[in-house]
């Protein structure tokens, strides 16, 4: 995948149906409640005993925000009272006290990554402290290719921040912004000037950081084509690494939030289209490429050299270079994916304080994947990453004849081929232009949880959190 794919609106309506983005194969909602502590440490215990055990990916989630977004599908507490920040901080710490040990201290950390709610609800100290005891029970890789990153609300990052950040590691920053235009902001309740954004990214630039990426919505209530134009060639001048363009699922009766925003000032499907229309054709002429799943890349960006080699990955964080990695989740709504396993923090935080408080890791769920769930795992990443399988080698990697293998699951791909969003040959799978903005659409055709009889499957909550 490179170039941005064609528009065709008419294929878009016709495939807008809702399912799940693939940060992981099963999907959460196939977690079961019997995976607990002790599933987690065996897991760490036996990825430790792997031949060459992997390196780590280390996340940390901050569940607060200062205000809520209406748009917002995410697991986050809206809070004013910065002290919940050094309580939450306290038992964070104590998590990955426990959590260190598990793993062996010669697995370098290759990637940390603060997302949330909103981190920079903690003060930059208080990052720095949970740095520092990430630094005391793992060992940080000195690499340069080394990705420290941080996601960031511009309205709260104070003077100093930026260069306190850096002087940590980190070297990456994502950006919410979703709309500069001021109707918008008022009916999402997210106010945001260009300049305070701009100053981010300018101290992003002026101590180092290696990318910086920056998150739109295209959907929200009364948007238009004037007002999201001008919205995305306001973004384009900063020349961001990275963006991100989600399209909003409006849900209220899952998100509460969401109940506060008026349907009638929803856009209809045709302009909603018309604003993705009107992003692809502004990032294209601005020279990004289009990675896969709403995300765009500079093509000198880390992101779109990795897809051109075939080392890209995707993973609860979204797209990211670091395939070979172990990843383990902390605080409350963490996700981990340890060997073949994925576990869940609990997601409301009195339980996860409790499981803390009482000495336990606060494991609530998770999974142990079969050999066809890493099949399918393997299949999957490969279409959402590069947006083609190479059969022979999938073939040899899980000792498979994939034809008989995949007869339902081809079956199924047939319709889609019929539209021409897929090609296939004895050795390859491939989307093509038209088919690259419906890789999960490909991609769900070879869900086996999706195409189990009802009684077994469990419903799929098919939003993005943003
Ligand atoms: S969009 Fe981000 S900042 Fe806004 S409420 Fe949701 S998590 Fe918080």
């Amino acid at each position: 995948m490179a170039a941005i794919p064609p528009f065709d609106a008419d294929l878009l309506r016709r495939y807008d149906r809702p399912g799940p983005r693939y940060t992981s194969y099963p999907t959460a909602p196939q977690f079961k409640p019997g995976f607990g502590e002790t599933d987690f440490a065996r897991a760490a215990r036996l990825s430790n005993d792997d031949p060459i055990p992997r390196r780590l990916s280390l996340y940390a989630h901050v569940p607060f925000c200062f205000s809520p977004c209406f748009y917002c599908g995410c697991n986050r507490i809206i809070t004013r009272d910065k002290a919940r920040a050094g309580t939450y901080l306290s038992r964070l710490v104590r998590e990955v006290a426990m959590l260190g040990p598990l793993f062996d201290r010669d697995r370098e950390v290759l990637q940390v990554h603060l997302g949330g709610g909103t981190p920079n609800f903690f003060t930059a100290s208080q990052i720095g402290e949970l740095l520092e005891s990430l630094n005391t029970h793992f060992r940080f890789s000195q690499s340069p290719t080394r990705d420290f990153s941080i996601e960031l609300d511009p309205r709260f990052v104070d003077k100093g921040d930026i260069e306190a950040l850096a002087f940590m590691g980190f070297n990456r920053a994502s950006l919410g912004v979703q709309d500069f235009d001021p109707a918008v902001q008022a009916a999402v309740n997210r106010i945001q000037s260009v300049q305070e954004t701009q100053a981010v990214i300018d101290a992003c630039r002026q101590h180092g950081f290696r990318s910086v990426n920056v998150d739109l919505i295209y959907g929200l209530p009364l948007q238009t084509r004037a007002g999201f134009g001008k919205t995305l060639d306001t973004v384009i001048v900063t020349r961001p690494d990275r963006l991100a363009v989600y399209s909003y699922a409006h849900m209220p009766q899952l998100f509460r939030a969401q109940k506060q925003i008026e349907d009638s000032q929803l856009p209809s499907p045709e302009d909603k289209l018309g604003l993705l229309q009107l992003a692809i054709e502004k990032l294209s002429a601005a020279g990004y490429r289009y990675v896969g799943m709403d995300h765009f890349a500079l093509p000198e960006d880390d992101l779109s050299i990795a897809q051109e080699r075939g080392g890209l990955h995707r993973n609860f964080m979204g797209y990211t270079t670091h395939a070979d990695c172990d990843l383990i989740g902390m605080g409350v709504s963490a996700i981990s994916h340890v060997g073949d396993t994925y576990s869940q923090n609990p997601r409301d935080l009195p339980s996860w304080e409790i499981a803390i408080d009482n000495g336990h890791l606060p494991t609530w769920r998770g999974m142990e994947l079969d050999a066809d769930d890493v099949l399918r795992a393997d299949l999957i990443q490969q279409l959402m990453c590069q947006g083609e399988v190479d059969i022979p080698a999938l073939e040899e990697r899980h000792e498979i004849d994939f034809a008989r293998y995949f007869a339902a699951d081809l079956d199924r791909l047939a319709a889609l081929k019929a539209d021409g969003l897929v090609e296939t040959s004895p050795t390859r799978i491939t989307a093509t232009s038209r088919g690259r903005l419906l890789l999960r659409i490909i991609a769900a055709c070879f869900d086996r949880y999706l195409h189990q009889p009802q009684s077994e499957a469990e419903p799929t909550r098919f939003s993005k959190a943003i």
